[in-house]
């Protein structure tokens, strides 16, 4: 059993590190446990982070590792932590690997998974073509024939519609749920197309989209797009705490990250769910951080 460490951090994303930064900075003892399987994964380029737009991702955690570095109060774990109990407010972590740390603070930044339409062809291309932000990859695909994946028929449309900033050349594609009349309407007054039919498959080459064939074996050339995909947490560690989920199905927050859970704070795509941008990300982790360091300034800090 190691010392007790002022805050636990879990998850090492832009969220997770940016508060393990601070709190090093801010002298607090603290360890960040990270089992390494970020959502952009399967990207080889993140855009839109100032002063770092296109960076490979694992090359963005890795400079972030270096700064943090420079701050002997932080441990880094590559762990999977496996369970976390609240006694009284102290945090019981246990990693998968069976090892043990007690925490003052919690920041759970564990990111979301998610889950892509059962389409065939559709994983291989996502990421390198197919995509699901256009803030984050619609520059790369401006102007090009573009495909919009989405059964949620609702998101679909939205997508669609904020795609059409990027490109004017655009399906939307349903794969076998009903378009509104309405929505219909505005498509076709956008020039987008739409097709509700079910997809066979997405195909391409090398990660490339090119074509969508559909189950009547109509096909449509393209040359990349968006998919929507159904969110859900990476960790089941602040539901099994107890913490208010937000109706996006993210963790409920203050302005400071606090949960409803005294001592739980969270941060990331894990509380935010959209816009769920890198920047945005690291923002939220910098921000649980001063939660998390001005409440124990608050704890330890004598009345006059
Ligand atoms: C295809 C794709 C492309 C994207 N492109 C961009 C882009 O270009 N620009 C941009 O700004 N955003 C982009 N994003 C979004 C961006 O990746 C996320 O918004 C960002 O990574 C969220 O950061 P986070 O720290 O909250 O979570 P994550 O980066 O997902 O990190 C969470 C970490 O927590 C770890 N973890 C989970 N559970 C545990 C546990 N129990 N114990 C230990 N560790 C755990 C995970 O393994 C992971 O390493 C993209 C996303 C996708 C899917």
């Amino acid at each position: 059993m190691s010392s007790l460490l002022e805050c636990a951090i879990i998850g090492g994303g832009p969220a997770g590190l940016s508060a393990a930064l601070v709190l090093g900075r801010a002298r607090r003892r603290v360890a960040l446990f990270d089992e390494g399987e970020p959502r952009n994964a399967v990207t080889r380029e993140a855009h839109g982070f100032l002063t770092r737009d296109g960076i490979a991702p694992a090359e963005l955690r890795r400079a972030a590792h270096e700064d943090i570095r420079k701050y002997g109060n932080v441990s880094v774990h590559r762990m999977k932590v496996a369970e976390v109990a609240n006694e009284r407010g102290l945090f019981r972590l246990r990693t998968e690997e069976g090892e043990r740390f007690e925490a003052k603070k919690l920041i759970v930044a564990t990111g979301l998974k998610e889950r892509l339409p059962a389409i065939d062809g559709l994983r291989e291309l996502y990421g390198r073509s197919l995509f699901s932000c256009p803030y984050c990859d619609g520059w790369e695909l401006r102007d090009q024939p573009l495909v919009v994946i989405g059964e949620q028929e609702e998101k679909a449309y939205h997508l669609a519609k904020t795609a059409s900033q990027w490109s004017r050349n655009l399906l939307l594609c349903t794969n076998g749920s009903a378009i509104a009349e309405g929505r219909k309407r505005a498509l076709e007054a956008n020039g987008i197309r739409w097709n509700e039919s079910r997809i066979r498959v997405a195909l391409g080459t090398d990660g490339i989209l090119s074509r969508v064939i559909f189950e009547g074996g109509e096909e449509e050339r393209r040359r990349g797009g968006f998919v929507v995909s159904e969110w859900f947490q990476g960790s089941a560690i602040a539901e099994s705490l107890g913490c208010k989920m937000n109706g996006k199905g993210g963790i409920e927050t203050d302005e400071f990250g606090r949960t409803s859970v005294e001592g739980v704070f969270a941060a990331g795509d894990a509380s935010v769910i959209s816009p769920a941008q890198l920047i945005v990300a690291a923002a939220e982790g910098s921000r649980a951080a001063m939660g998390v360091n001005g409440d124990l300034i608050h704890e330890s800090f004598l009345p006059g």
